[in-house]
């Protein structure tokens, strides 16, 4: 079987490699020494206030460099990564890596900018997550309004209890709570008041159907609406054109991530991007030399 490299770069496998039993112990073997080989990567992908065409953050993406197989996207190794227990410390290193990376971006005169960090459920209910968090902010001295967490709606909703006790720990540090992909998951509206999120992220599957005037543009509308009436930020990644910009722009939503305004890429490229970047129509030709 042959790895096909997608637009992205990533070398993708074909679903019987990754369901092929012998190759998955493989891929669970060579996680386990992933951390130790130094094989993780973050990548971030800015976000956008788009009236002023500002960066206001960077999401951290995480990508493994395999010795052999090329860089590995999140899709081919979270699931496996959670599963085997192997996501808790691969995690400690992304939150580590992302609060250092931030720091230094503090420090170079960036210091309005907001480092968000992706949590899986496993994460999200260690019982070491606050303790965590806390340690990891003071190591790399970064003050707790730097960092957000992105915690996926299903993740907040599983036990909604539970993910209150915990928001409200993290909020209380003084930490951002995003809660991602949401519009796929069953949001009770009662709860998500009571979450205490700052951000909601309308997922990418949403936007991707809204250039061509499909059902899914009422159900944004919804929910750039109701962001709006809770008092949250309201972002939509996964921006690929300029229609759909514009149509977020005419709906209210004024906070964007997308390939449109840039793709993931390694730290140094970030700072060299955003440095040529200023005004909305210049962002667009940064984009098109994009890496990751
Ligand atoms: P997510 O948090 O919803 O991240 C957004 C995904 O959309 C990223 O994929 C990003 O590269 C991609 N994206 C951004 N803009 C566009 C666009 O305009 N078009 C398209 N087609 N895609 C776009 P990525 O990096 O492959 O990550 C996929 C998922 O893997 C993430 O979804 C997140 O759930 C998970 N993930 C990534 N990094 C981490 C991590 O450090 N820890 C954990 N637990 N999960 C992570
Ligand atoms: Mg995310
Ligand atoms: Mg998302
Ligand atoms: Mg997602």
């Amino acid at each position: 079987h042959t790895k096909s490299t997608g637009r992205n770069g990533y070398h993708f496998f074909e679903s019987s490699m990754n369901t092929n039993a012998h190759n998955q112990l493989q891929v669970i073997q060579d996680l386990r020494l992933a951390l130790e080989r130094k094989e993780f990567r973050l990548h971030y992908q800015p976000k956008f206030n788009t009236p002023d065409g500002t960066v206001i953050g960077a999401e951290a993406l995480l990508r493994w460099q395999h010795p052999t197989r090329g860089m590995i996207a999140p899709i081919d190794f979270i699931a496996l990564a959670e599963k085997t227990g192997l996501i808790v410390p691969i995690g400690e290193w992304v939150l580590d890596e992302a609060c250092r990376q931030m720091r230094i971006w503090h420090d170079e005169g960036n210091r309005h900018w907001k480092v968000a960090v992706n949590l899986s459920a496993v994460q999200f209910s260690n019982d070491d997550l606050i303790e965590l968090v806390k340690a990891t902010l003071a190591r790399n001295s970064l003050p707790p309004y730097a960092l957000m967490l992105e915690v996926t709606e299903s993740t907040a909703m599983h036990d909604v209890e539970a993910s209150l006790a915990i928001l409200d720990q993290l909020s209380g540090l003084g930490i951002d709570i995003s809660i991602d992909d949401f519009g796929t998951g069953y949001s009770s509206l009662l709860y998500l008041k009571r979450l205490p999120a700052t951000e909601l992220k309308i997922d990418r599957g949403f936007i991707s159907d809204l250039a061509q005037g499909g059902d899914d543009s009422s159900i944004v509308a919804a929910i750039i609406a109701l962001g709006r009436s809770l008092n949250l930020r309201v972002v939509a990644e996964g921006v690929e054109t300029n229609e759909q910009q514009e149509y977020l722009t005419s709906l209210g939503c004024d906070t964007m991530q997308g390939y449109l305004l840039g793709r993931p890429m390694a730290a140094d490229q970030f700072i060299e991007a955003i440095h040529t970047t200023a005004p909305i129509e210049k962002v667009h030709s940064v984009s098109a030399k994009g890496t990751s």
